[in-house]
């Protein structure tokens, strides 16, 4: 995708508006149009970078230390109980605008809106060796 028709891109060139909450030279903060909750806030580094392949390293960490302070800011400020930070990568994995981001997602005991769903299904033991030999092949 071209950073141009970009909506992130948008944003960071004030094109068009939304919500700061945080930014510097590298990194930009806003809340998400469609909050799963209150405080679902979006981080994107300012140049266009696709996903987590593709984005240098030392901006990952920048970005990656801004998540954290506005994690911290938004647990304090704001009325919940945890939180999750979620990245995607690809369509597969729903990631919708292909500007590289974070998502801090506030959340509470009792919210249905987003949920984990850990399987309670055990690997066999076998499957996890055969998988290990593959991705150390
Ligand atoms: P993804 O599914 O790509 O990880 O998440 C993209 C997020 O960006 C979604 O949660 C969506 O609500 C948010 N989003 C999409 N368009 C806009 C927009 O124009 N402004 C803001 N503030 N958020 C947006
Ligand atoms: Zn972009």
């Amino acid at each position: 995708m071209l950073a141009e028709n970009c909506i992130f891109c948008k944003i960071v060139r004030n094109d068009i508006p939304s919500k700061i909450i945080y930014e510097n030279d590298e990194t930009l903060a806003f809340l998400d149009i469609f909050p799963i909750a209150e405080g679902h806030t979006i981080v994107v580094p300012k140049k266009h970078y696709e996903n987590i392949e593709a984005i240098p390293d030392e901006i990952l960490i920048s970005v990656i230390k801004i998540v954290k302070k506005l994690a911290t800011l938004l647990h304090d400020k704001l009325n919940f109980e945890g939180y999750n930070i979620l990245q995607n990568n690809f369509k597969a994995a729903g990631q919708v605008v292909q500007h590289f981001h974070f998502h801090i997602i506030p959340r509470n005991f009792n919210d249905s809106r987003f949920r984990l769903a850990i399987p309670r299904e055990q690997a066999i033991e076998e499957d996890l060796d055969q998988i290990l030999k593959i991705i150390k092949g």
